[in-house]
């Protein structure tokens, strides 16, 4: 068994990651400036509060105990955001991995866990999308989960510093028997704010229905957290074993339309979800689906909760039984 630093782990997929790594066995530490994260999300003594880019603060804590292996989270990730304050995508998001990569070559620490998306590939050219595919970002949060890869790319050539980047598709869903959900404030996603209608009777927005999809509305490959916080822990012991640098998308390789999962919450829940029609959001490409087979042969990864009614269930679950306070 590992002891395993999570950056981010305060945060949505950070703390399922946490809770399903402590269920392996592995020891686990934290560090979040809970800028974005809940402290609550973390079990207790796990939490170093603290920002990456406090290099002398990161050094200390990465030397202070035998960590193996760090899996790195933290980062904002709110695409609008991101057009609009480009230069704190670059600080939070680029800067502090590099500080973290920093600290840890200083602490001998040589291998971690990424973070990346699948707005890597902006537009993709093909779907489902291999990770061949060009990265070609639209917008300045994409580029910079692109920058780290790159980074990520010359320290493993030069540095024997092995990563696993992991392009993640629409993340969703919730543990229920760890008490852990989705808060993101202000919410932005789809499933969350579908659920929100759901209890306040305010409509939620479609954007767009005229796409070149067969109901007219945007097809995303929604994966349950708990299969993406397991893809973590396979890539975090694939390097423990002494693997190689990898590039991995996770996803189902299943889209389902928004109209779609408005139908799965109207199954789940029981009830209508109130919906009004909106324009199109700025940069939604039609369709975005993984093509995970990689992870799948590498790894031996498979998503076990794909299913979109049990997707919606644990959110639901959360909806109602949990607390973003
Ligand atoms: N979406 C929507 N209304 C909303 C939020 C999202 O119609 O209030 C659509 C969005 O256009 C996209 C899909 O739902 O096609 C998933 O969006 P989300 O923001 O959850 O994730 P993204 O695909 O942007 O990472």
């Amino acid at each position: 068994m590992a002891l395993i630093l999570v950056t981010g782990g305060a945060g949505y997929i950070g703390s399922h990651t946490v809770y399903f790594l402590r269920q392996r066995g592995h020891e686990v530490a934290v560090v979040d400036n809970l800028s974005r994260g809940r402290a609550k999300s973390v079990p207790d003594g796990l939490l170093h509060q603290l920002d990456l880019r406090d290099a002398a603060g990161l050094t200390a804590l990465l030397q202070s105990r035998p960590f193996d292996a760090v899996i790195h989270f933290a980062a904002f990730i709110a695409v609008g955001e991101s057009t609009k304050l480009p230069e704190l995508y670059f600080s939070n998001n680029v800067a502090s991995s590099i500080s973290l990569f920093e600290a840890m070559l200083k602490a001998g620490v040589k291998r971690v866990v990424f973070s990346s998306t699948a707005a890597a590939y902006g537009i993709p050219t093909h779907v489902p999308i291999i990770e061949t595919q060009p990265s070609q970002p639209i917008n300045p949060y994409g580029e910079t989960k692109v920058m780290v890869e790159r980074i990520l790319e010359t320290l493993d050539l030069h540095r024997e510093f092995r990563s696993v980047c992991l392009r993640y598709f629409n993340a969703c869903g919730s543990e229920p028997a760890a008490g852990l959900g989705e808060c993101h404030e202000p919410e932005t996603h789809l499933i969350p704010l579908i659920l929100r209608a759901v209890r306040t009777g305010q409509p939620v927005t479609l954007f767009g229905d005229d796409y070149p999809t067969p109901d007219g509305t945007c097809i995303r490959d929604y994966i349950h957290v708990s299969d993406l916080a397991e893809a973590h822990i396979n890539s975090v012991e694939h390097l423990l074993r002494g693997g190689e640098s990898q590039v991995f998308n996770v996803g189902t390789g299943h889209g389902h339309s928004v109209k779609e999962v408005v139908a799965a919450v109207e199954r789940v829940t029981g009830k209508k979800v109130p919906v009004t029609l909106g324009p199109r959001r700025d940069g939604d490409p039609p369709s975005l689906v993984a093509d995970s087979t990689k992870l799948q042969i590498t790894l031996g990864w498979k998503p076990t909760r794909a299913d979109l009614d049990r997707i919606v269930s644990d959110a639901w679950d959360f909806a109602q039984h949990g607390t973003c306070a």
